[in-house]
């Protein structure tokens, strides 16, 4: 039996490591709930329609068998899920990963909702995901079951309907592949049905990179308004993929010190300050940050109690819980992954003058340039890479200071904020279009 059979780690992605989950961490769905229920007070005249944040729109779940390698036929469970179409199509990543449940999709999908509209793009929020190890699976096997997974929700997927992207355990490659299996399925390419494919097959300068600069702005931002520059700043980063290697380089890259990292494979740490086009390189030819010399090894516990200037949880949800955010030594929480903090930990962290830079609005980057990707894609026109990078900072710079006032206004959080002047638009526009028949 090949079930465990490596992949060639350079083609995959890192899907953070199962060393990452919380067991005693709530629910993701109960989380996002009790989100919800935190704005309704502030919602005034909509608040007639706020329960339909608590109904997700559309959800389905599929089986996707394939043929493994060694010809056996193996079975995975699957889902879209398309939490709100009230401002336009749905829109939001496929997570590969071995814990993916309905539930954190569910969640993962109402964080998109939430997320799409406080950056004012004109989409609802969905999500996907299948439970696997793409570790586990070889090249061939994954190309197969994205195939099949893209098939059986290309009835509720389009360019005009639900675009998906990458997540954890997804990249480049799989997108190539959810495109082109939907535009074989509809008969003419289709690139717009899914972002953050391969530059060469319509994808967009600046789409690797944004979810990172998007967290390393809303940092800088955070961090100018606390009196916390980044030059100089101490930094903590969990994750050390997509959105945690590339925050981190461009934190180091604008003088931060990148104190220590945790991946799927180490927690390490260097007083001095961690090289991190080191570690990035290191970790691309090894496949995680284990054994990389220009750090030492750290205990989870160390990890999490490091004093610091900026801490970025950038992996899977539930990291923050009440214990971690009563003993937290930082000033400035960047949330990079999807709801690493739960509400109980979040009122700590606020009780405590731990400033908390939502991930709704935190790592709002990368999909803000999938939606640029979408529109180069419609229009067959393409654009430079500083265009892209000063309309993604603009946007970033906007929404984060309409948030602080917000925040400022109301005397709530920066995530509260965030789901005020999100949900709002999306009530708005739930209101306006009524409802059918
Ligand atoms: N998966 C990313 C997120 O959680 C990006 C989604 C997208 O680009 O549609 O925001």
């Amino acid at each position: 039996m090949s079930h465990t059979k490596k992949t060639d780690t350079a083609q995959h992605p890192e899907p953070s490591g199962l060393s990452f989950l919380n067991p005693a961490a709530p629910e993701p769905w109960a989380s996002f709930i009790e989100q919800i229920d935190r704005v309704a007070p502030h919602m005034g005249a909509l608040s007639k329609w706020v329960d339909t944040l608590k109904h997700p729109k559309r959800i389905l779940v599929v089986d996707v068998p394939i043929h493994r390698d060694d010809g056996t036929v193996a079975h995975y469970e699957g889902y879209r899920v398309q939490h709100n179409l009230s401002r336009g199509p749905g829109k939001g990543g496929v997570r590969f990963h071995p814990a993916v449940t309905l539930n954190e999709v569910m969640a993962l999908s109402g964080w998109m909702t939430i997320k799409n509209a406080a950056v004012n793009l004109p989409y609802g929020g969905a999500k996907g995901g299948i439970r696997l190890d793409p570790r586990a699976h070889s090249r061939d096997e994954l190309e197969r079951i994205t195939r099949r997974y893209t098939s059986e929700i290309g009835v509720i997927i389009g360019p005009g309907k639900d675009i998906p992207a990458p997540d954890i355990g997804t990249n480049e490659q799989t997108m190539a592949w959810m495109m082109d299996t939907y535009s074989m399925n509809v008969g003419s390419t289709a690139t717009g049905v899914v972002t953050g494919k391969p530059i060469s097959l319509g994808g967009s300068l600046g789409r690797h990179e944004a979810t990172g600069r998007g967290v390393f702005i809303a940092a800088r931002e955070a961090g100018r308004r606390s009196h916390v520059p980044i030059k100089g700043a101490r930094v903590v980063v969990q994750g050390f993929g997509n959105v945690g290697g590339i925050a981190a380089r461009m934190f180091h890259e604008a003088g931060a010190t990148v104190i220590a990292l945790q991946d799927h494979s180490a927690t390490i740490g260097n007083e001095a300050g961690i090289d991190i086009h080191a570690a990035l390189a290191y970790s691309a030819s090894t496949g995680g940050l284990k054994g990389f010399p220009g750090a030492s090894p750290l205990s989870v516990d160390d990890f999490w109690l490091i004093p610091s200037d900026f801490l970025v949880p950038a992996a899977l949800e539930g990291q923050i819980l009440p214990e971690r955010a009563a003993t937290i030594k930082t000033r400035i929480v960047v949330e990079g992954a999807n709801g690493p903090t739960t509400p109980a930990a979040d009122d700590i962290l606020r009780d405590r003058g731990i400033l908390v830079v939502p991930d709704v609005l935190a790592n709002a980057g990368g999909v803000t340039v999938s939606y640029f990707e979408w529109v180069q894609d419609f229009s067959s026109f393409f654009w430079s890479e500083e265009e892209i990078n000063s309309r993604l900072e603009r946007i970033m710079v906007g929404a984060f200071e309409a948030i602080w006032e917000m925040a400022d206004e109301r005397n709530v959080s920066l995530r509260t904020a965030t789901f005020i002047i999100a949900c709002q638009r999306v009530l708005a526009a739930r209101e306006q279009r009524g409802l059918y028949p």
